[in-house]
Formats: C-alpha cells, structure tokens, sequence
C-alpha cells in the first residue's frame, strides 16, 4: 500500500518521472551539500605482498554518510556524481583528504606505503588535471611518490590519445599509476603499451571462481603475463578466500586487495596494525578478523 501510495505521489508531481528518477533528484539535492556538512569520509583498504604478506598501500575508498538513509554506496552515488559534474568537487575533495591523511601518517613515522585514489572521467579529462593534483601535493607538502591515481580500463580506452598526454604528465611529477577493473573493458594493447603506468588491477569479477572456472583463470593467468611482460607490477581485486590467494601466489601475481586480508576501514581502525615502525597483518596471509 505505501508502495503504491509513493507511486502516485511521483506521477502527481511529474508526469512519467518513475520512483527511481525523483529518488535520484533527491538524492542530487543531498550531494551538493555532502562535502560542506561534511557528511563524506574516507576508508582504507590493505594491499598486500602475496609473497610476505606485508602491506604495500591502501586503497582510499570515498563513503558519504547520508543524515538520514545512512552510509549511501560509492557505487551509487559516484555514477551521480559523474553524470551532474560534482565528481570535480567530490574527487578534489578525496584527493586533498587522502594526500592530507598520508602526510599525517608520514609526519608520525607510520609508513603505510603508497595510498592509492581513484579518479573518475570526467575528474581525469579536466584539462588541467595533473596542474590541480600538483598544486594539492605542494599545499599539502606531500611527495607524489607516496601518491597512487587509478584510472579504469575503460576510462583509459576511451579517448586513449588524450589518456597518454594526461598520464605522461603525472608519470613526470612522480606518481604511481594503476590501470582499475583490467579486463572488463576493451583494451588496445597498443595503446596499454604506451601508458606510463606501473600497474595492472586485475577486476574481481575474475577473481572470484579462479580456481574452479577454467575460463576465468586463464584471463587472469593472461593479465599477469601481460603486465609482467610490460614491466608492470599486478595486483588481484576482490580476494575473499585463501584458495583464490594461493592461486594467485602460484601463478606470479604480485599482490592482493580484498576482504580475505581486510575490509575497507578507517584511518583510525588502520593505525591499530601498526608495529614496530610498519603496518602488519602479522607477516604472512592472515585474515584482519583474527587481529581485532
Ligand atoms: P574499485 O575501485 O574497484 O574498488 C574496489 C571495491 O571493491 C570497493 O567497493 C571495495 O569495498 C570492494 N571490495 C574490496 N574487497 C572486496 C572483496 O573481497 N569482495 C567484494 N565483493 N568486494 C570487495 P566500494 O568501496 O563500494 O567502491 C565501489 C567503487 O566505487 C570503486 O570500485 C570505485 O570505482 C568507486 N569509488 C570508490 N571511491 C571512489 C572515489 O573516491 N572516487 C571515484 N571516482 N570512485 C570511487
Ligand atoms: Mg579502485
Ligand atoms: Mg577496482
Ligand atoms: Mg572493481
């Protein structure tokens, strides 16, 4: 009944407008404000050596704290965000929050190793993109070797020229850059060799069935040769078991992201790992869970 009861209180106010179309407007309305009230944070996400199971960086992950639907999905508002421009806005605003963080850690001797922001297209295609994460790093007084930016596959792809220049000019201040979501997108690998980048990120819709879907491990097995062979470090996305992360450690890949070795979390939850002048997870492959 209050289901329907909604349905006619959206064809009242707009003609042919769905549930789902006002519930995005609303929501827009929310997001303009997001960053002056302060609603969004960042998590951190471990990244490991499949190796010695040591942490190599941490994946900064954008969350908005919505007042009344509570935690709202990146996966759900970035798209908003992409569509209306305040990506540019949002995306600055991560990255000043993730170089700031880093600087804090740095500044008390915690090296967590690079922290890793993603950009979204219409943020990376700004004109003057690599001038704004300059001015960022310099305001902060952060080192661009501490910083990591990744772009998706298909991102890159799209206006692949344009992606060279804009990598080109990153690679020059110092940066890391990774190419996300590999292989859900349509590669050129004539292009893929002309990127300055150093990593691949191999999607975690691969990842899942590795070891039992034949089809998905040998594109996985492709993706590591192909970074491999072009002097690019791999890391596997969405590793949720120890079957899929001895697979990986089998097969070369170099390191693993996901919630086998830690959910995404924050800063505070983060500088509990911390020992003896770095970030543990105790060694070797152990899941955080056993650590709280
Ligand atoms: P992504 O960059 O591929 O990030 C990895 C996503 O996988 C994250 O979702 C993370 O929480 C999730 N994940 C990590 N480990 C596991 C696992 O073991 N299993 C499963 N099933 N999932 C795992 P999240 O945080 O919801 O972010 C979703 C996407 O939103 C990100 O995908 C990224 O594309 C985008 N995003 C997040 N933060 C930002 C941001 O600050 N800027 C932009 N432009 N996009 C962002
Ligand atoms: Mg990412
Ligand atoms: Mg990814
Ligand atoms: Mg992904």
């Amino acid at each position: 009944k209050a289901k329907e009861a909604g349905k006619n209180n959206c064809q009242f106010y707009t003609k042919g407008m769905n549930a789902t179309a006002v519930n995005y407007l609303l929501l827009e309305n929310d997001l303009r404000r997001a960053i002056e009230q302060q609603q969004l944070t960042l998590y951190y996400q471990p990244q490991v050596d499949l190796k010695t199971g040591e942490m190599t960086g941490v994946e900064a992950l954008v969350r908005w704290q919505h007042p009344e639907r509570g935690i709202v999905s990146p996966a759900h508002f970035i798209p908003l965000a992409e569509e209306t421009g305040l990506i540019v806005p949002i995306g600055e605003w991560v990255l000043r929050e993730a170089c700031r963080q880093q600087k804090l850690w740095l500044d008390a001797g915690k090296y967590i190793g690079k922290i890793a922001v993603n950009l979204s297209p219409r943020q990376f295609r700004q004109k003057n993109f690599p001038g704004k994460v300059e001015a960022i790093l310099a305001e902060i007084g952060l080192a661009a070797k501490y910083l990591e930016l990744e772009i998706t596959e298909s991102c890159a792809m799209e206006h692949a020229g344009e992606t060279i220049n804009q990598l080109n000019q990153l690679n020059q201040m110092g940066m890391y850059l990774a190419i996300d979501d590999f292989g859900t997108g349509y590669s050129s690998l004539a292009y893929l060799q002309r990127f300055p980048v150093q990593k691949l990120k191999i999607d975690r819709s691969f990842i899942h069935d590795i070891h039992d879907d034949a089809n998905y491990a040998a594109i996985a097995k492709s993706i590591i040769g192909l970074a491999h062979n072009m002097q690019m470090r791999v890391i596997a996305e969405g590793v949720e078991n120890e079957g899929q992360a001895e697979w990986l450690r089998t097969h070369g890949c170099d390191q693993a992201q996901g919630f086998f070795y830690a959910k995404p979390m924050t800063a505070k939850q983060l500088e509990g790992h911390f020992r003896n002048g770095r970030f543990y997870f105790d060694g070797t492959v152990v899941r955080l869970e056993n650590h709280l």
